[in-house]
């Protein structure tokens, strides 16, 4: 659907199953149109892999795709969402990261499913791998999957509040990059970063504003502000630093297809005039690191103000 400038409807982060989420690239793309968004971002965890089924499918149903990514970082041993967009994927020293990131997620599978193992519960490694067979790395949610599908337990969230979280009976810690090293790596690659829902699920407020003041002076390009896991008393705070800041604030749904529930397409939306300040500082980007960065073509009557 095209927009009027005045409902320009933009989601900025969403899963396929190149990553943890269920529909494909391109399915996806298909679900926002019919949903009638005018732009969305397809953001797999700490991989681009997706990329080009989904810039195809944009073309094929006239939603413009702006290619992104949500990278697993550290932030002095908080767990943060960093989601990076316009960059170019081909940057060596992103690779290594990323490579490293993946690695770190597939490699931790068989000890986590081991450990369900000796808790009494008839899961093989078959049960996990049939459910990743798109994606760029095996993780928790399709050790979630396939205890749903045993009937060990009724939902992905149950899986992880049992078993699967940080301090569950199955857990193991993996590899995070550093949140400082992922932002100027995402800046050299031509990209601009925002963290993913600063504060969500912890109410710890943390990283401080103080603390996204200095990721701002490594480059930080905006925080997510508007999603399902801040309520109304976190969104108005982290909108007034992103005011204070001079960050970009946006706003999306998290959709994971039917892996997560109460995140469908278009649930939070980013204003035009965000992301066109986006796609400005992804230029200027662009042009500090000489890399060239993907572009986004926006539907025929869509401007951004
Ligand atoms: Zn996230
Ligand atoms: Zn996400």
């Amino acid at each position: 659907m095209v927009g009027s400038l005045a409902c320009v409807r933009i989601d900025l982060h969403t899963h396929s199953r190149v990553s943890d989420g269920t529909d494909s690239p391109a399915e996806l793309v298909a679900a926002a149109a019919a949903s009638g968004l005018d732009v969305v971002a397809l953001t797999d965890h700490d991989t681009t892999a997706g990329w080009p089924e989904a810039i195809a499918a944009g073309a094929e149903h006239g939603v413009a795709v702006v290619p992104g990514i949500e990278i697993s970082t550290d932030y002095h041993g908080t767990s943060v969402h960093l989601l990076g967009y316009l960059l170019d994927p081909t940057l060596p020293e992103l690779n290594v990261e990323l490579d490293r990131i993946l690695a770190g997620r597939s490699a931790r599978v068989p000890t986590m499913i081991a450990r369900l193992q000796a808790l009494g519960i008839e899961i093989t490694a078959e049960d996990v791998y049939a459910r990743s067979t798109e994606a760029a790395a095996t993780g928790r949610p399709h050790i979630a999957d396939a205890l749903v599908a045993l009937g060990v337990v009724g939902h992905r969230d149950e899986a992880f509040d049992r078993y699967l979280a940080w301090g569950r009976p199955a857990y193991v810690d993996r590899y995070a990059a550093p949140l400082e090293t992922m932002v100027e790596l995402i800046a050299r690659a031509g990209g601009v970063s925002v963290i993913a829902h600063p504060w969500g699920r912890s109410s710890r407020r943390e990283p401080s504003a103080a603390r996204i003041a200095a990721l701002t002076e490594l480059g930080l390009a905006g925080i997510e502000v508007d999603h399902q896991d801040h309520d109304d008393a976190a969104r108005a705070q982290l909108r007034a630093i992103a005011r204070d800041l001079d960050l970009v604030a946006t706003g999306s749904s998290d959709y994971h297809g039917t892996g997560k529930t109460g995140h469908a397409l278009g649930v939070n939306t980013t204003a035009p005039s965000e992301l066109r300040r986006l796609l400005e500082r992804a230029a200027a980007a662009s042009a500090a690191s000489g890399r060239p960065t993907p572009s986004v073509t926006l539907p025929p009557g869509v401007v951004l103000p």
